[in-house]
């Protein structure tokens, strides 16, 4: 495979050069079609080349280019009211952005602002777990996982953190079910080694995403975190970047376990790729409390952006029209049984798992022990550009490099429109990559 430079990042398989995509295949300026079974970076649930998506772009930018964030328009209104029927509980208050990252900022600093108007100014730490992406800003990263956070860790800011729901690789050497939740304790336990009164809010991906490819939590694991959360007056925020707007089965992933957090982060599949957005969802009481104190939250410059609200809403509509979430949840099983029954004995295969359209694959050395590859072997790199060279592109994971904790891996997550012969091409093209990746070790 030959080595290629792609902007910054240096990597074991050749950037593609794209010239078009259509639902869920991409088309190389040489010739070659390529199934996304990324959905890019889990972000085009849709499907790509949607016209209806394209002219509600181009007549609101035609009719109204911008205004300022704090103003409304048909766009804005329309999408608040749509995203009302979306968001559980009372999460009906919203705030937009333009990535994940930057709604992570938002999120953070909602919790900050809320606890000082609540007269809890010593409350400033954010809780993130060791095992977790929440974005590339500062703030975002210092939330998040060691990877992404070591060439800049001095000037992060030093919150600390707590191990994720992770069965496969548990810290606690514990069997679930015959555990006692010790991944969910260990949240009330920092809570108070490190002062209640000084921790402003958790941070959590409902399940864990690119940080250790696809980790669905135990059952008992989100309602405990409400619970532990509720207790000692610190916001649960809960990371849906990733997860949100259909891509685990369900509207939101905390459905799955009924449990409604103070602030729901949300970006990627809101506008399915069509247009750079993102957006948290507040608790309604909470934000009232601060409006009451007289506090504002400062927007961005294109908080709000007319075109991306027209677009969110168009997507979103195309998703209830077209009953996506109910067929991410459908198609996703059989995927996710297809992976199992073809993959789950290969030498390569740790553990494969997931729900709907969001599953991953660890890869480990060692079946039996799961010890991981050292990083030097590239296993992930290497896995992708195999899958590559089957015409399929999955998305790498890098839980290899996040210590003890974790392997290589990849992410499998295609666009809800894919059918039974897409299920097929995935789980033939990853065979050949895996037996190419399994040769060359
Ligand atoms: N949060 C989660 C859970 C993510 O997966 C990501 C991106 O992958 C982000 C936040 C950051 O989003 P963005 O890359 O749009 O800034």
């Amino acid at each position: 495979m030959p080595e290629a430079q792609t902007g910054f990042i240096r990597g074991p398989h050749a950037p593609l050069s794209i010239e078009r995509a259509e639902g869920a295949y991409l088309y190389t300026t040489d010739g070659r079609k390529v199934l996304d079974a990324g959905a890019g970076a889990i972000v085009v649930n849709i499907g790509q080349g949607r016209a209806e998506v394209a002219d509600v772009t181009r007549d609101a930018v035609a009719r109204l280019n911008y205004i300022i964030p704090p103003w409304t328009s048909p766009e804005r209104a329309r999408l608040e009211q749509r995203l009302k029927n979306w968001t559980p509980g009372n999460l009906k208050r919203f705030c937009f952005a333009s990535g994940g990252s930057e709604s992570v900022e938002l999120a953070l600093k909602f919790a900050l602002l809320y606890q000082r108007v609540k007269g809890r100014p010593s409350k400033k730490k954010i809780i993130g777990r060791r095992t977790s992406y929440h974005g590339n800003t500062l703030a975002a990263l210092s939330v998040g996982y060691t990877p992404r956070r070591l060439d800049y860790q001095e000037v992060l800011f030093d919150w600390p953190k707590i191990g994720p729901s992770y069965c496969y690789r548990c810290e606690w050497g514990k069997t679930y079910p015959g555990c006692d939740i010790d991944c969910a304790s260990a949240l009330e336990a920092e809570i108070k080694r490190q002062g209640p009164d000084t921790v402003a809010a958790f941070i959590c991906e409902p399940m864990i995403g690119g940080a250790a490819a696809v980790v669905p939590p135990v059952r008992e694991y989100w309602p405990r975190l409400r619970e532990i959360c509720s207790k000692y007056e610190v916001l649960l925020i809960d990371d849906e970047v990733m997860t949100g707007f259909g891509r685990t089965g369900r509207k939101f992933a905390v459905e799955h376990w009924n449990v409604v957090p103070d602030i729901l982060v949300g970006g990627k599949g809101l506008t399915g790729g069509y247009m750079p957005m993102g957006m948290i969802a507040v608790a309604e009481n909470l934000v009232e409390e601060v409006e009451h104190a007289g506090k504002e939250f400062m927007f961005y410059t294109y908080s709000a952006h007319t075109a991306a609200c027209a677009v969110a809403d168009k997507v979103l509509e195309i998703i209830e029209r077209e009953r996506l979430v109910e067929r991410a949840a459908e198609v996703g099983a059989r995927l996710g049984a297809h992976l199992k029954e073809e993959l789950s004995g290969h030498p390569l295969v740790g553990d494969i798992r997931g729900t709907g359209m969001f599953w991953g694959i660890e890869l480990v050395r060692d079946k039996k022990t799961r010890a991981p590859h050292p990083p030097d072997k590239r296993v992930t790199g290497h896995a992708v550009a195999a899958a590559l060279h089957q015409g399929i592109f999955v998305y790498p994971a890098i839980a290899g490099m996040a210590g003890a904790a974790g392997g290589d891996g990849f992410l499998i997550c295609p666009p809800f429109i894919i059918g039974d012969r897409e299920i097929e091409l995935i789980v033939r093209g990853l065979r050949g990559a895996l037996d190419d990746v399994q040769a060359r070790l």
